[in-house]
């Protein structure tokens, strides 16, 4: 069997060349061909010996990604791909063309076990977690992209499918990887984890000397309507997962984020902005409003602008950081989930 070298470090690349005779040098090569150039295809790696190139066709491989299906916005500025790997699994990504670059929203798992109810993503539970190279992949899909247009992919966010810290080692990997010099070389603030508030992997992540943005999905402003929207919250109730933040600011330094999903007539009322104000005073952090990308499936509606507004108002009167979050791609279902689902309710042999 073929060794898949997608993925790997250029360490482990070393090592897996090695027994062949292939220098260590060349490792570095490969990455670069692959991470840098998208080239897949060890023929197509020019600075190595052909004699070598012939080796690596008999015993590697590459597997990164294939499209299953692409939805653009109308106004252009959101594509989401739903992408397929080697085994027939497929997972949504987002490219959000933002007016500070080009920004890719990444999937961690196939479907998510988490069960928040404003998420497509979750109605068929999870199947399986994706590699580092598998995450990776999606971003390098959209970056040879996106060089045909002399760009390139500015930041990431880790919030498609999946609780990215239910799939640690992986996650980690994936964002080390984009850091290496011979890959995507970004910086680890330019990349955003969102959780649902896996309070002990939180605390772990403190402690790995990535500073990371990290983003928390809060979603209510006490702890029995956080518990209707988001069940991990009877695992971690909503102030352990605020200690956490805290933790997190604390150690990183890094100002954390509150994601807080709008929903119609459930958690967008005054009162329940007053109660947000209290909880967020004195932390190290700031609000990100989400008006909910209205889930068919579960019938959640959005607020109109006047109540996103006025939430939004008695925040900013509290003195508490916040922003809306700009309304992409809502034409083309770009809320996690949404396109594999319909891909899925279309055609269930995709699975
Ligand atoms: S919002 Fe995130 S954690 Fe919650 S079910 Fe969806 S993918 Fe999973």
């Amino acid at each position: 069997m073929k060794i898949d070298i997608f993925g790997m470090f250029v360490d482990e690349i070393a090592l897996t060349i090695q027994p062949y005779g292939i220098p260590k040098y060349s490792a570095v090569q490969i990455a670069k061909w692959m991470y840098q150039h998208g080239i897949y295809d060890f023929n197509n790696m020019t600075n190595l010996s052909k004699k070598h190139r012939t080796i690596l066709v008999e015993h590697c491989i590459i597997n990164t990604v294939s499209t299953q299906a692409i939805e653009q916005s109308s106004d252009g500025k959101t594509s989401k791909y739903l992408l397929k790997f080697n085994d027939g699994m497929a997972v949504e990504t987002v490219l959000m063309r933002q007016p500070y670059g080009n920004s890719v929203c990444v999937s961690t798992q196939v479907g998510c076990a988490m069960g928040c109810v404003f998420c497509a993503s979750t109605l068929n539970g999870v199947i399986r977690n994706l590699t580092g190279g598998e995450i990776l992949a999606q971003v390098l899909y959209i970056n040879n992209l996106l060089k045909q247009e002399q760009t390139t992919v500015n930041t990431i966010v880790i919030m498609g499918s999946g609780e990215p810290l239910a799939n640690y080692d992986n996650v980690l990997k994936f964002i080390r990887l984009c850091h290496e010099e011979y890959s995507l070389h970004l910086s680890y603030r330019s990349i955003t984890l969102s959780t649902s508030g896996l309070v002990p992997e939180m605390d772990k992540l403190a402690t790995e000397g990535l500073p990371v943005t990290l983003s928390i999905s809060l979603h209510a402003s006490n702890n029995e309507l956080r518990s209707q929207l988001m069940p991990i919250n009877s695992r971690y109730s909503l102030p352990e997962v605020m200690a956490a933040g805290d933790n997190y600011a604390k150690q990183t330094g890094r100002r954390v984020t509150y994601e807080y999903i709008l929903i119609a007539d459930f958690n967008d009322k005054v009162e329940h902005a007053q109660q947000l104000a209290i909880l967020m005073r004195g932390r190290l952090a700031n609000v990100n409003l989400i008006p909910v990308n209205p889930v068919i499936e579960r019938g959640l509606l959005r607020p109109d602008s006047k109540r996103v507004q006025q939430f939004e108002q008695t925040l900013l009167k509290k003195g508490i950081n916040v922003t809306v979050r700009r309304e992409m791609g809502t034409d083309i279902r770009a809320a996690c989930g949404q396109l594999r689902q319909k891909v899925l309710n279309k055609a269930p042999e995709v699975r």
